[in-house]
């Protein structure tokens, strides 16, 4: 299993990095990102943090660690800059927090995201064929989660996609060790989108080929 959207207790999450992978090593984890919240105010020290981190977890640990970064209610116009600085700053993989269906995020924001060539748009609520059409042209993974309220557009999503050739990848967007999932519970939340099998094992490959694309 590959998670390409977790949150430890440099945002809001509930564990250090080195226990979020320890907690994920048992869950059966090959590969996480961290991509904790991240605006103006602490990108910098989030993603020094989580790439010291990743490192010593890279060192010593059965698991890839990925440092990342999920920009949060950043005004649209202001993704372009953000997204930029995200990736002077060292951020191997940067996650956008989409237009999801359980927060206000701002009209725009998963238009913003595509364009800044995100590798990942998390939970983009109601996004729109056009939206779907750029994802797949810049190769943005769209996101299918797991995340409570962040679900209720599961099924919207993917048939999105499928109808315009997106890339889906599946995230856990942990917050607590009881959000990881296990291999059955992927595989209901993949289901439960109105997807099968079959696209659960390219889900899985599209993070796989985005993991080899961040290591080269
Ligand atoms: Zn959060
Ligand atoms: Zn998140």
């Amino acid at each position: 299993m590959i998670d390409l959207h977790t949150h430890s207790l440099l945002s809001d999450g509930e564990l250090l990095p080195t226990e979020l992978a320890r907690r994920a090593v048992v869950a059966g984890y090959s590969a996480i990102a961290i991509t904790d919240h991240a605006d103006a105010s602490n990108l910098g020290h989030v993603i020094a943090g989580l790439k010291a981190a990743c490192a010593e977890i890279n060192r010593a640990m059965p698991i890839r660690a990925v440092a990342g970064v999920e920009l949060t209610h950043i005004p649209p116009e202001r993704i372009p800059f953000m997204v930029k600085k995200a990736r002077r700053l060292g951020a191997g993989l940067v996650v956008g927090h989409g237009e999801t269906l359980a927060e206000p995020v701002s009209e725009g924001t998963n238009e913003a995201f595509i364009a800044a060539g995100v590798e990942v748009l998390a939970h983009p609520g109601l996004i729109t064929a056009s939206e779907c059409r750029s994802a797949a042209a810049a190769g943005v993974l769209l996101e299918i989660t797991c995340r409570a309220g962040h679900s209720l557009s599961n099924g919207h999503v993917a048939a999105m996609a499928r109808r315009h050739k997106a890339g889906l990848v599946l995230n856990t967007d942990a917050h607590a060790p009881k959000d990881l999932a296990t291999p059955e519970s992927a595989l209901r939340t993949v289901l439960g989108a109105g997807l099968g099998k079959a696209q659960f094992r390219t889900m899985v490959k599209n993070a796989q080929t985005l993991l080899e694309k961040i290591r080269s």
